[in-house]
């Protein structure tokens, strides 16, 4: 596996950008032989794990960051029955609040809702309507959960699938950075909602992940990395407004409206191109420092984070894959199973005290600190590689 900022990856040519559909220059980075799944898989061998190459654009006219990976509706649905745990609750019950808050009238004079890719934890749930229909379209062949007597499914990938209209509320959680056209994504949410109507979309908080060298910032599961500057420019070529609020760095939360005459807002450009070759600069450098630490050591090595943590480090750096002799991770709903694209096994951090002095390597993160301590407290002769 490699990421690098010199393309080896062949393109098909003239791309048109996913939102603002000028055509895309060269590439300005490429992810080569990455595993299709971030995180563990339940199959005991590797022989059915899946490997894709990509080349990463950032759009000379509009700044969209965005990938050739296409998509991929198997990977899609592992990737979105995975989140669940305490952050996606907490920002299942936050987005239902902003909701609600932008909603500002009564739950129950709304008459139709159209949830995009719901999966197994409808967001129109946890607002509660106590009348509305609500419509859910997803990729799976049927709904993951239950329907009750005001709901209805529908198999298939939005805008191309027939649905009811107009809405009072459109919902799309962590969706519109899956659609092969940005821009189409948006335009049919427009298209879905009458007027007066409101959509709310959360995407990643692409700005947080890529400024934070997140090493799970560009992945084969997303095409599209839109920061709320591109959204606002998006929405302004489609009619549309759109407010947004942070949410812990985890995610962006938009409120999108049809617009009534107000001017256009003024951007600030970020240098999006810059953002993404930082991004590779830095993965590199961690890679070859962690390489450094482990050539001055002959003990035995374990990677912390079964998740893109450890497969990138162990898949990039073949002299770590090669060393390490399991991963540690603190979900035990992890442990025993194989690390997606590799032979290592997952463990509790706890079979690190029984190691005489082993070698820890904590790839970087926003957990990376919290993990180093859980470490040296369970093994005071481990040494730490962070
Ligand atoms: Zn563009």
């Amino acid at each position: 596996m490699n990421i690098r900022h010199e393309p080896r990856v062949p393109r098909s040519a003239a791309r048109p950008c996913s939102s603002c559909e000028m055509t895309l220059t060269a590439p300005v980075a490429a992810l080569e032989d990455v595993p299709a799944l971030l995180g563990c898989s339940q199959r005991a061998d590797r022989t059915t794990d899946q490997f894709v190459s990509f080349n990463v654009y950032a759009c000379p006219h509009c700044g969209l960051v965005q990938t050739d990976a296409g998509f991929d509706v198997e990977t899609y649905e592992i990737v979105h029955s995975h989140a669940v745990g305490g952050v996606w609750e907490e920002h299942r019950r936050q987005l239902a609040d902003f909701t609600r808050e932008q909603l500002g009238m009564r739950l129950d004079r709304l008459e139709r809702v159209l949830e995009i890719g719901p999966s197994v934890n409808p967001v129109a749930r946890e607002i509660g309507f106590t009348r509305a229909s609500v419509q859910y379209v997803d990729a799976m062949p049927k709904a993951p959960f239950d329907l009750g007597s005001r709901e209805e499914y529908v198999c298939g990938v939005f805008p191309a699938a027939a649905l009811k209209r107009p809405c009072d509320l459109v919902l799309a959680s962590h969706i519109a950075e899956h659609a092969e056209s940005l821009a189409a994504f948006v335009h049919g949410v427009a298209a879905h909602l009458k007027d007066g109507g409101l959509a709310i979309l959360s995407i990643p908080d692409f700005q947080e992940w890529l400024e934070r060298r997140y090493w799970n910032a560009i992945t084969s599961e997303h095409l599209n990395y839109p920061l709320s500057e591109q959204v606002d420019e998006l929405c302004e070529r489609l009619g549309l407004t759109a407010q947004h609020h942070r949410f812990r760095g985890h995610s962006l939360f938009m409120a999108l409206r049809h617009r009534a005459g107000q001017k256009p807002l003024v951007h600030q450009r970020v240098d999006t191109r810059a953002l993404v070759i930082g991004w590779v600069q830095d993965i590199n450098a961690t890679v070859a420092r962690m390489e450094a630490a482990l050539s001055r050591s002959t003990q035995s090595v374990v990677v912390t984070g079964a998740s893109h943590l450890a497969q990138y480090l162990t898949m990039m750096s073949p002299q770590v894959g090669q060393r390490a002799q399991f991963v540690v991770d603190n979900a035990t709903s992890k442990h025993g199973q194989r690390l997606y694209g590799t032979d290592l096994r997952v463990r509790a951090f706890e079979a690190l005290s029984a190691l005489p002095e082993p070698l820890v390597i904590v790839p970087p993160s926003p957990y990376q600190q919290e993990m180093a301590e859980q470490v040296r407290g369970l093994n005071q002769h481990a040494v730490v590689v962070a």
